[in-house]
């Protein structure tokens, strides 16, 4: 068991109080940290005021050269970074190292972005004055992260942050905060100036975040996690009128028409719905299935998933971890339970038998799934496959969105026309055409409805840190 400290203005800070971080796999304590109150939080956020003005006025390569060097730092110790993770996390070691990679990613294009920050100049009405578009970092901000990916969910928020010239302090999960402070202790290394970057933990976040959300200093939070928490969070930054950015929940849909190449629909739905155990925000809930290939689709994706081991993420050849923690597996049984009462079949899995250590749940497959079932309508984040059939373009359409969220939705055709139709229709800021795996660096993700504000990644991912201004000059 190891034991770690926070990081605090560029301190590393030990603190009597401790609490312990589980491995999902063993429900073994694998490391203890400083338990983070109130008075820390505090020093953090004093560090980050003192040196803002300073970091805002370095040079946008000073501070693409400190990203990059973090992002190889990273890429160097990725064997590391990844076992950590999945100690902390259970996703399979493979899926970790993945995590990391696309972590890297993030640095590397925000280091990019930071010397793009472009301005404008408008024509003005009047002959002796010009008008100039000038884009400030907005000053001290906070990130709130889940537990789903200990290190991508931070580098999404560190990244363009420092890119934009803004300090950070970072709140990770209290189930995985080892991964962000290995993250801080890079930054270090790369030459990032003491204060610009803090990580504070802790087993009370609502009394954590409320001495960020009070302080009329920290100018920004960005928070990725459930919808209930982020509400909570948005009706708090109403009194510092704080600027926000909100990546949610999500319950996305995934739709197989009877001209798609099915090999690869049931490819990408094994993809979509099963990386981290179904514990993703993209996570794929409902399978819409056209009913001429309902059979052939649900006989090829069983087989896919029952090939599937289940184990200890750290051994060779396990592509289905533990959750994490029991109260995850208690919902996605309550999920499971609920539909069969209401009449669906269980085509696989929906026992935990054979796991007596381990927040282990197998992959599951359900048939038969109707709308009153509460996996239709609650986001399950779990390894359940949840199978409903359609009829029609236009039906099926209207029950993708009939959800409070909008984060991913997915579908499977070879018709041009119909891509595009539905690339419009469906009510969700990232679409999957053919495509199970959407999410990268260059591309804006985020979500509408109660799935999210703003967007993290590509060239708008950097504007949520910048304050736009603008410089009317006269007397010319
Ligand atoms: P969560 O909302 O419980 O926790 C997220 C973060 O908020 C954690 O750091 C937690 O400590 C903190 N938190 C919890 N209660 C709080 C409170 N009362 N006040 C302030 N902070 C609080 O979410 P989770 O269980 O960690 O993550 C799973 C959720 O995150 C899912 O709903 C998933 O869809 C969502 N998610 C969304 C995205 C996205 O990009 N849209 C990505 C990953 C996860």
């Amino acid at each position: 068991m190891k034991k770690y400290q926070l990081f605090i203005g560029g301190e590393w800070v030990d603190k009597k109080e401790t609490f312990d971080v589980i491995n999902p796999a063993t429900e073994e304590i694998i490391a203890q940290v400083p338990n983070a109150a109130q008075e820390e939080m505090r020093l953090a956020v004093e560090a980050a005021v003192r040196v803002q003005t300073e970091w805002a006025d370095t040079v946008a390569s000073e501070r693409a050269n400190i990203l990059l060097e973090a992002a190889k730092l990273m890429r160097a110790r990725t064997e590391e970074l990844a076992r950590i993770m999945t100690l902390e996390e259970g996703k399979p070691l493979d899926e970790a190292r993945g995590e990391i990679g696309y972590a890297i990613s993030f640095l590397e294009w925000f280091a990019e972005e930071a010397k793009r920050v472009y301005g404008d100049t408008i024509p003005s009405n009047s002959k002796d004055k010009r008008i100039f578009v000038l884009k400030r970092p907005v000053g001290v901000t906070a990130a709130i992260t889940p537990w789903n990916f200990p290190a991508a969910m931070i580098t999404r928020k560190i990244g363009p942050a420092l890119a934009a010239g803004c300090t950070m302090i970072v709140k990770p999960s209290e189930l995985t905060p080892l991964s962000a402070l290995k993250i801080a202790s890079i930054f270090e290394e790369a030459g990032l100036p003491k204060g610009v970057l803090s990580v504070v933990s802790g087993t009370d976040p609502a009394e954590l975040t409320q001495v960020l959300m009070e302080d009329t200093r920290v100018r920004k939070i960005s928070f990725t996690g459930s919808t209930n928490v982020g509400k909570l969070l948005m009706r708090q930054a109403a009194d510092t009128m704080k600027r926000v950015s909100f990546e949610l929940g999500g319950h996305a849909p995934f739709i197989v028409f009877p001209d798609a190449d099915l090999d690869e629909a049931v490819s990408h739905a094994a993809l979509a719905k099963m990386r981290g155990m179904g514990e993703t925000c993209v996570a794929a809930n409902r399978f819409y299935v056209h009913q001429d290939i309902l059979q052939e689709f649900t006989e090829k994706l069983t087989e896919r998933l029952h090939a599937m081991k289940v184990g200890n993420g750290l051994e060779e050849g396990i592509t289905v971890g533990p959750l994490i923690e029991p109260s995850a597996v208690q919902k996605v049984e309550e999920h499971v339970q609920d539909a069969i009462s209401k009449g669906a079949k269980l085509l696989l899995g929906g026992e935990r038998e054979g796991f007596e250590t381990g927040f282990y749940y197998p992959p599951t497959i359900l048939e038969g799934v109707t709308e009153e079932m509460k996996i239709s309508y609650e986001e399950t984040f779990g390894p359940v496959v949840a199978i409903l059939s359609f009829e029609t373009e236009d039906e099926v359409v209207h029950k993708a969105n009939d959800t409070r969220y909008g984060l991913a939705a997915y579908f499977f055709t070879r018709d041009v026309g119909r891509i595009f139709r539905l690339a419009e229709r469906l009510e969700f800021g990232i679409i999957g055409a053919n495509d199970g795996m959407p999410s990268t660096a260059q591309a804006p993700f985020g979500g509408v409805k109660e799935s999210g504000l703003g967007r993290e990644g590509s060239k708008y991912g950097i504007e949520e840190y910048l304050d736009i201004k603008y410089l009317s000059l006269g007397g010319i």
